[in-house]
């Protein structure tokens, strides 16, 4: 009897306390309820926390970077507005991959407004610009500059070939400076390189231009690529009896996509020569005081190229990756993704005396 005291007892205090135990155990299960809510409530708030934190630094870091970017001002544009030509340099790199050439009246809204946001200079290049409407296209375009939106400087870059006297006559006193490509002083190579036409001599052409500038006072430039086929060239005589007010020497340059590259309509490669041969060129001619150095670092990012709907091109990732067209966004928007490098510009000398008043020449 003894033995089953404390089991009765035990017993009676199990039944006494089940229902306070009972009620325990449910109050601690809605504790741990809350507990799990309220820990759950807390872990979401902060989490909330953090990311608006995380937007608010980043919207602070974007606001820098705007800061930080300068509005780009197209002091100087080249206007590349044809891709068709009649020669086939082997490292042209601005190639005819489209025969597209915007309608003229479309042409000058845009130039209004490049002018309107700080245009100086304009080079019309292509291509061959003296190609669309034998001249005429860019004649128009060469005396809309200069006429009606006062441009100081108004250039163009041509291979010469096609080039008539009329054309001066009719359109030369709007132009401030012609630039002929020449490569070569000796035929054969010019030959080699794509740049000639047939039997027509292009050194020979050079020489009638340079006397059209003198007689139609615009001032006239020589714009050479070296590669290959020139590097051991000496031209030291031709350019200084040519006497042009800059020699532009540029080393030959591949732009993925136009001279290189599976889509390339040029296989460049083979033009391509290295910095010491480039050094050694330049060093050959050094007693050229109009001689204009521009190594594939200097040119590469270092013009506002402007194609032919209008869009910016940019160099950056050695192709030419378009804008969306000014004429669709406006410069501003267009102009952020030109890729151009404005300090650049300026180191190579990009500004310099640009208009025929200021040259002050001995025609
Ligand atoms: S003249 Fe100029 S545009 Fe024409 S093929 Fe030669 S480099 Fe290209």
């Amino acid at each position: 009897m003894w033995v089953f005291m404390p089991l009765t007892f035990a017993g009676k205090l199990i039944s006494f306390l089940r229902q306070p135990l009972s009620f325990l155990w449910s109050s601690l299960d809605s504790l741990c309820l809350w507990l799990r809510i309220t820990f759950w409530l807390a872990r979401t708030k902060r989490d909330q926390l953090q990311q608006d934190k995380k937007k608010a630094e980043d919207s602070i870091e974007e606001e820098e970077e705007n800061l930080d970017v300068p509005t780009i001002i197209p002091i100087s544009v080249n206007y590349h507005f044809t891709r068709q030509c009649n020669y086939k340099c082997g490292f042209c790199f601005h190639t005819a991959k489209t025969s597209f050439v915007m309608p003229l009246e479309e042409v000058k809204r845009g130039l209004l407004m490049l002018k309107e946001a700080g245009m100086e200079k304009i080079n019309f290049s292509g291509g061959e610009p003296f190609l669309p409407d034998r001249g005429d296209y860019l004649g128009k375009m060469v005396k809309f500059c200069k006429e009606e939106l006062c441009l100081p400087s108004v250039s163009i870059v041509s291979n010469g070939s096609l080039i008539r006297k009329k054309w001066f006559k009719d359109y030369g006193n709007y132009l401030d400076i012609l630039a002929i490509s020449c490569d070569s002083f000796n035929e054969d190579v010019n030959a080699l390189i794509g740049r000639g036409q047939g039997k027509k001599g292009h050194v020979e052409n050079l020489k009638k231009l340079r006397q059209w500038c003198r007689d139609y006072r615009v001032a006239f430039k020589i714009n050479s690529v070296i590669n290959r086929f020139n590097v051991e060239e000496d031209m030291n005589e031709q350019i200084k009896a040519l006497n042009p007010i800059r020699w532009k020497v540029f080393q030959c340059l591949i732009i993925e996509g136009e001279n290189a590259g599976e889509d390339a309509l040029r296989e460049a490669e083979r033009f391509v020569i290295s910095d010491d041969e480039f050094e050694t060129f330049l060093e050959r001619h050094k007693d050229v005081s109009c001689l204009v150095p521009e190594s594939n670092k200097k040119m590469k990012d270092s013009y506002l190229i402007l194609d032919e709907y209008m869009r910016f091109l940019n160099c950056q990732n050695g192709r030419k990756d378009p804008s969306k067209s000014i004429l669709d966004v406006g410069i501003e928007e267009a102009i952020k993704f030109s890729g151009f490098d404005e300090k650049m510009f300026l180191r190579r000398g990009g500004k310099y005396k640009w208009s025929k008043a200021d040259l002050k020449l001995d025609w």
